[in-house]
């Protein structure tokens, strides 16, 4: 871990100094354990505030939209999916970035890692290659983090980036697509998912920090912010208001969403959201054949027309 943190240092430094860049977007440590926070580096003598560790959870593509500035980013393989889409949309100036990829050995789900302690409050925690070291006032525990793993990162089928100017070190093993936990989602009687949907999303306290936390929601004037005219109700008192609000924020990713986790994570509730985005991502991969992010040349899914697609109806002669 040492290792990548030097590199990721040296990197920044080096860009830094050569006057490559204006800033350079990582991670630091945060003031909490199991806490880093994204970090803006502009001096080349601050580059050693940066980190990477098992908590550098935040998708940092967000931090990158109608930028003028020279950006060097650190990205891992979701953030890079997310850059690659919004560079397709016109919202990244790729000429601008310098991009840091880091291959990825996947972040950790901290109300896993609480539940382990049942309550009892962590006051230090340090990640190593494969474990994670916690420290309470009365106890010390050695955690695989394979087993601490969050859902969108046990799952992860890209965790070396996908585009970047320079590697830190070595690519890690990728894994294959398994799409088991929806499927057992969509066997389920109509009723029972939809009922499931309402209990999940009776926890939701409108906070809109899912939006917040996703790149790839970037509309200027969100739907749920609108007065005149209002489209949903601003009260999170109604489940039918709940639904809508994820119905369309999650269609609104569909062929865009890289399954990167970070709605979730950013979820104070606790919400399984990835239920309603995977299977985005699931129905995007068997409709069109598409998986938003991986390469410059697929074209988005849904913001594309060929006269042979298979829905007549979109053809005038
Ligand atoms: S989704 Fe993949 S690339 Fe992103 S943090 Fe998890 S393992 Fe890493
Ligand atoms: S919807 Fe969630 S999982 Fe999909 S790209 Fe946005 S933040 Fe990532
Ligand atoms: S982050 Fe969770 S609680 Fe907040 S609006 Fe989204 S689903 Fe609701």
């Amino acid at each position: 871990m040492s290792g990548i943190v030097n590199a990721v240092q040296d990197a920044a430094k080096k860009l830094l100094t050569e006057n490559k860049v204006d800033v350079v977007i990582g991670f630091a440590e945060g003031s909490q354990p199991l806490r880093s926070t994204p970090a803006f580096i502009r001096k080349p003598e601050e580059a050693e505030k940066l980190t990477w560790n098992c908590t550098c959870e935040n998708n940092l593509a967000n931090y990158l939209r109608k930028k003028e500035q020279k950006i060097g980013v650190v990205v891992k393989g979701c953030d890079s999916r997310s850059i690659v889409a919004l560079m397709k949309e016109n919202q990244i100036n790729r000429d601008n970035l310098y991009i840091i990829g880091v291959p990825c050995s996947g972040m950790i789900d901290r109300k896993q890692v609480a539940d382990l302690f049942e309550g009892k409050e962590i006051i230090a925690a340090e990640c190593k290659e494969d474990s994670l070291v916690l420290k309470g006032h009365d106890f010390e525990k050695t955690v695989n983090i394979a087993d601490v793993l969050h859902r969108s990162c046990a799952a992860c089928t890209h965790k070396n980036p996908v585009i970047y100017d320079e590697m830190v070190t070595e690519a890690v093993t990728e894994q294959k697509e398994d799409f088991a936990d929806i499927e057992a989602f969509e066997a389920k009687p109509i009723a029972e998912r939809r009922a499931y949907l309402a209990q999940e999303l009776s926890k939701c306290i409108r906070c809109y920090a899912c939006r917040n936390a996703c790149p790839m929601c970037y509309c200027e004037q969100c739907f749920v912010d609108c007065s005149t005219p209002e489209w949903v109700g601003k009260s999170a008192s109604d489940i039918q208001d709940n639904m809508l609000f994820q119905a369309v924020r999650v269609f609104h990713g569909a062929g865009r969403c890289t399954d990167c986790g970070a709605c979730e994570r950013a979820c104070p509730m606790g919400i399984d959201l990835r239920i309603l985005t995977r299977k985005l991502v699931k129905d995007a991969k068997e409709l069109f054949d598409a998986e938003a992010g991986v390469n410059m040349e697929d074209k988005p899914a849904l913001s594309t027309f060929e006269s042979d697609d298979p829905q007549p109806f979109l053809v005038k002669e």
